[in-house]
């Protein structure tokens, strides 16, 4: 399971202890040093978790929280609050703010890994390795292995994300943009019609065990999965 962690600290030895524990951990890292810092990199791509400290220079840890929040394409990003206060009125104000979980400095590498690996799961399901499986399709990402009908199914990398994300986000209509940002993780250089492309190929990669019609075009919306 690696993700991308976007870590917003302004202390440079606590930025850089965390980014390489992380990093050991198979994370790629995303470094900022402060809130505007951080937001020039999500409007760039979205990371898959934030660890978003609480004293920052210029816009407060809470009050970025809040904002990404408060934002359609940013509403679903988990975020981790780092602080070194431990006071329970300072840890309600930090959830209040939109946070998943909080982490009181100082903490052990072992103890922020185990966070972000359950924010993921509760939040971004697409990025544990749980297998799912929709009626007789199924994927396992720790095998990278999908099956539909009990015979193996080949896709390449980009539809197998595509699947994955899809098949733990059942009966949502996604846009193109929101796919690109979920599956591609950047799309500044990528073209929209690109989704297409790749929805085709895993129709295709799907239609020898019927399971191709379990992904849906919602006219001028994007693509939904159905749930059975
Ligand atoms: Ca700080």
């Amino acid at each position: 399971m690696n993700s991308i962690v976007l870590v917003v600290e302004d202390e440079p030895a606590i930025q850089e202890l965390v980014a390489v524990n992380l990093e050991h951990a198979g994370h790629q890292v995303l470094r900022a040093s402060s809130a505007e810092e951080a937001d020039a990199m999500v409007r760039d791509a979205l990371p898959d978790v934030i660890l978003l400290d609480w004293m920052l220079p210029g816009t407060s840890g809470i009050a970025y929280a809040r904002r990404l929040r408060g934002a359609e394409r940013t509403r679903g990003i988990p975020i981790i609050m780092l602080t070194a206060r431990a006071e329970e009125r300072d840890k309600i104000e930090g959830l209040e703010s939109g946070a998943d979980d909080y982490l009181t400095k100082p903490f052990s590498p072992k103890e922020l890994l185990a966070r972000i690996k359950a924010v993921l799961r509760r939040r971004a399901p697409e990025h544990t390795d749980d297998a799912v499986e929709i009626d007789g399709l199924r994927l396992d990402p720790a095998t990278h292995r999908v099956s539909g009908a009990g015979r193996e199914i080949a896709l390449g990398p980009t539809e197998f994300r595509m699947l994955h994300f899809f098949m733990t986000h059942p009966e949502r209509v996604h846009s193109r943009t929101q796919l690109l940002d979920r599956v591609w993780g950047d799309h500044v250089f990528v073209e929209e019609r690109t989704v297409d492309v790749h929805i085709r190929r895993l129709r295709q990669a799907l239609e020898a065990s019927g399971h191709d019609r379990l992904i849906e075009t919602v006219r001028s919306s994007g693509y939904r999965m159905r749930a059975a």
